[in-house]
């Protein structure tokens, strides 16, 4: 790869729709280009990265016997009728007709179609356990596309489907997910941590996360100091708060909450207690970039319609939020807002599908905006901001050990869950059992962010000159500066030294540009690849090539013939 041959676009501004230092790096370093909001090309630098990523995640999955396949990304909107969140999903998902006028959407994840394959490919319980899974592009309409490729509209997921006879297999095949994941982003060089995550259910570990610790993350992690334990902030929190608002022990509460619209009607159930008393309870959380969210709390305790409604239907979120008339909004919102504690913002990121989730359950309706007719805010609801929910937690204590909670932020780069027969017994798939009864599969589905994680990896490893990939993770392994472009001894070692290295199986980036020397250091700088050789002064003088090593700084002086070697 010569450089100057090369799409290599790289550049000293720092762009300014960047934010956080990974969209920046990625612009400046030539690793990516936008081409509309929340959708990037990969420029070559950048899929050679990416590639690295793919090949220890199908290492990885093909070690725990998982098999590759390659699904659509362009679906049926049946299928998606069938297992019904086609209704239920959202805007997220992009939805067109083809010219027959069937519905069809862009696939924002794959359960469906898995599911579909699975029906009509695995009739016995012979052919199980099985899991399946590929890497390909999603698309998912996200509200707020934003980071560069932390949080992109299209963007590039590998996503793994396990199918199961039994409960027993399934949690083996979540086990075996489990471990290879862990395998996964320890082999990529990540500082990261497995937490339990709200999303399978309150109390099971029937979903974990996989968390990239960094500042830019829009999650919060809360870990303790004294052992493993590692959640979700919303797994670790919301159940709490519940458990002690309604005064039951937390691991009663644990054992009856479900996920979704079905927590709020369960856990009110199990505590016989009225939904509206468990909505009271509930955490409004407000998203940290949505509109100012000190001034929003101080207009919704005004009451102050100053506050434009269109921010207020934005932070809330869901679709049927954006059909409501600006009355029925501020009647939503007209709510007895109670502190606890110092309105110490910007707490994080919404719960507001959770809101709606909520709502509905107690308006007990699916019709669009049907959950708010007939409601009565004060009587049927209310929403608690309960202030910086740091504050609540600190004197919280790990259910583990007993030991102090602490916070980080972290970047969501894969996820597991354990699907039980969700999708199968919507979708009737089925298989036949040992005696000869149909049942249905047990399911589990495995994510991670393939491209998010270039983003996730880069906020861990740059400095002020740029990024520094760990070697795992860089698109190349060696960047070779030839300085003197005009000086013909200087010149053909530099050629001969490429050709050696190409020779060697070593991947390497020649910089053979018409270009100062500050330059091409900056540059070999900014593109952060891990080792770095010149041919230059020391080579004219001494006949020695210097080897620096981008993360350390340290530099070596070798003669020619030791540099393969050296680099290998
Ligand atoms: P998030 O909470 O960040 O919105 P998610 O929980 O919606 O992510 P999953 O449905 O669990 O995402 O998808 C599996 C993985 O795909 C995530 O763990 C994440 O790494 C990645 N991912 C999800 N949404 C995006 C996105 N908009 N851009 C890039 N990667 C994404
Ligand atoms: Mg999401
Ligand atoms: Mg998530
Ligand atoms: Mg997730």
């Amino acid at each position: 790869m010569r450089y100057s041959k090369m799409l290599l676009p790289t550049s000293k501004e720092v762009p300014a729709e960047a934010e956080v230092i990974s969209h920046q790096l990625l612009l400046r370093g030539g690793f990516i280009r936008k081409l509309t909001a929340g959708v990037y090309s990969y420029l070559p630098l950048g899929l050679m990265a990416l590639r690295k990523v793919t090949a220890i995640v199908r290492e990885e999955m093909k070690r725990a016997g998982a098999q590759e396949i390659l699904m659509p990304m362009v679906q049926p909107g049946d299928l998606w009728m069938e297992s019904g969140r086609w209704q239920h999903y959202g805007p997220e998902l992009l939805r067109f007709r083809d010219r027959n006028e069937r519905e069809c959407c862009l696939s924002p994840t794959q359960e469906e179609v898995a599911t579909d394959l699975a029906r009509r490919e695995l009739l016995s319980y012979r052919q199980l356990p099985v899991n399946i899974y590929h890497i390909q592009t999603k698309y998912r309409d996200e509200m707020r596309p934003r980071f560069g490729l932390m949080r992109c509209r299209e963007f590039i997921m590998k996503d793994a489907y396990s199918f199961d006879a039994d409960d027993e297999g399934a949690a083996r095949s979540y086990e075996n997910m489990r471990v290879a994941y862990s395998r996964i982003f320890a082999r990529l060089g990540l500082d990261y941590r497995m937490v339990e995550a709200d999303s399978g259910s309150i109390g099971g570990s029937y979903s974990h996360e996989f968390m990239v610790l960094a500042d830019a993350g829009e999650d919060t992690l809360v870990l303790c100091r004294d052992c493993s334990y590692a959640a979700n902030v919303e797994k670790a929190m919301v159940a709490p708060v519940l458990a002690s608002a309604a005064g039951v022990p937390l691991e009663e509460l644990r054992k009856v909450a479900t996920p979704g619209t079905k927590k709020v009607a369960t856990v009110a159930e199990f505590l016989k207690v009225p939904p509206q008393q468990i909505i009271k309870t509930m955490i409004y959380q407000i998203e940290r970039d949505g509109p100012e969210p000190r001034e929003f709390v101080a207009a919704l305790v005004r009451g102050d319609r100053e506050v434009q409604t269109v921010k207020l239907k934005n932070l809330l979120g869901a679709n049927e939020v954006n059909s409501l008339t600006e009355d029925q909004v501020w009647e939503f919102l007209r709510l007895p807002v109670g502190f606890i504690g110092p309105v110490n913002l910007p707490l994080r990121v919404v719960a507001d599908s959770e809101v709606m989730a909520m709502v509905n359950a107690v308006a007990g309706a699916n019709e669009k905006g049907f959950h708010y007719q007939g409601v009565n805010p004060e009587r049927d609801f209310s929403v608690q901001v309960t202030g910086d929910l740091r504050q609540i937690a600190a004197g919280d204590r790990c259910p583990h050990c007993g030991g102090l909670l602490h916070f980080r932020e972290g970047i969501e780069v894969g996820h597991i869950f354990k699907l039980g027969a969700k999708y199968s017994e919507a979708m009737n798939a089925t298989f036949q059992d040992r005696e000869g009864r149909q049942r249905p599969f047990i399911m589990g589905c495995y994510g991670i962010g393939v491209s998010r994680i270039l983003a996730a990896c880069i906020e861990q490893n740059h400095d002020r000159n740029g990024i520094i990939f760990p070697m795992p993770l860089a698109p190349v392994q060696v960047i070779l500066l030839n300085l003197g472009l005009e000086d013909e001894a200087l010149t053909s070692a530099a050629e001969e030294l490429y050709q050696a290295l190409l020779a060697a199986g070593v991947e390497v980036l020649f910089d053979d540009r018409d270009e100062r020397p500050g330059a091409k250091f900056k540059d070999a700088d900014l593109l952060g690849i891990p080792l770095r050789l010149t041919v230059g002064r020391t080579f004219k003088q001494e006949g020695l090539v210097e080897l620096r090593e981008r993360k350390s700084g340290e530099t070596t002086l070798l003669p020619v013939d030791q540099v393969v070697a050296a680099v290998q």
